[in-house]
């Protein structure tokens, strides 16, 4: 799209924005705001707040960058964790993710003996990524730690989408794993909990695209306790009722959605 058309669409959708709003809306936050989820994700543009609902608006104080990396914004992080107490943190990697893709090229360019060791790390290394500038490859670099201890893992799985779907889980293990350095006495409290997922629009893990996939609660990792954690999580309901209709379908989304590329 040229810049002409780009402008227009600034200011006829914010305008549209505008007439469909409710004024109260507005005035019911106009001077603090208390978003319940701190949510760090990746600057792709496919990945868009409204896949956490329709509105939030005052609900998800949002961090991005490339990868969703903690360490690059921290003190937004802890703005929303500390200042605005955000109970929940969800880091959110994604399939198809260009940072991951990079991070592995990089890996595999720095340690030649790992070469044709999978389908997606094979068709990777055709990208030239050269002509990169200093201060982006700079950014995406520590992504490169990650994506080292997944590649390994790479040739259990024989399936180049759902491998880099499980590099991009292992940097979002990896991103927990840093939070919970100086977060865990808050998770330990109960009053944090740190959630992993991957929103998977290639369907790396389900023929349901689009999902967001929880893959990491509060660092656990291993299936079974992470479903079972999950369940837990629903328990602290208010109007927790396990007959209820409401349960049973969360129960069900709990199953198919609490999942992880496994190797
Ligand atoms: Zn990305």
């Amino acid at each position: 799209m040229e810049v002409g058309n780009i402008f227009r669409h600034l200011l006829v959708h914010n305008e549209a924005f505008v007439k469909n709003t409710e004024v109260t809306k507005f005035l019911a936050y106009a001077t603090h705001q208390n978003p319940y989820i701190t949510l760090l994700t990746c600057s792709d543009s496919r990945v868009q707040g409204d896949i956490l609902g329709k509105d939030i608006f005052n609900k998800v104080f949002i961090i991005r960058n490339a990868g969703n990396q903690f360490a690059v914004n921290r003190g937004s992080i802890e703005y929303s964790l500390f200042v605005l107490k955000t109970p929940v943190m969800l880091v959110l990697g994604h399939t198809d993710c260009g940072a991951v893709k990079f991070a592995t090229h990089a890996c595999v360019t720095q340690s030649k003996e790992i070469v044709n060791l999978s389908k997606s790390v094979d068709h990777l290394m055709k990208t030239d990524y050269s002509s990169l500038s200093r201060e982006i490859k700079t950014e995406m670099l520590p992504l490169t730690i990650p994506i080292e201890r997944g590649i390994p893992d790479l040739k259990k799985i024989q399936n180049e989408m759902k491998e880099l779907a499980f590099l991009s889980q292992t940097n979002v293990d990896y991103q927990i794993e840093k939070a919970l350095k100086y977060y865990g006495e808050r998770v330990k409290e109960g009053k944090l909990t740190i959630i992993g997922g991957i929103y998977d629009f290639v369907g790396a893990y389900s023929n349901q695209l689009g999902r967001v996939l929880i893959t990491n609660i509060n660092g656990i990792i291993n299936l079974i306790d992470l479903q079972e954690s999950a369940r837990s999580i629903i328990k602290r309901m208010p109007n927790y009722d396990e007959n209820s209709g409401g349960y049973k379908i969360t129960s069900e989304l709990i199953s198919e959605k609490v999942t992880r590329i496994a190797v």
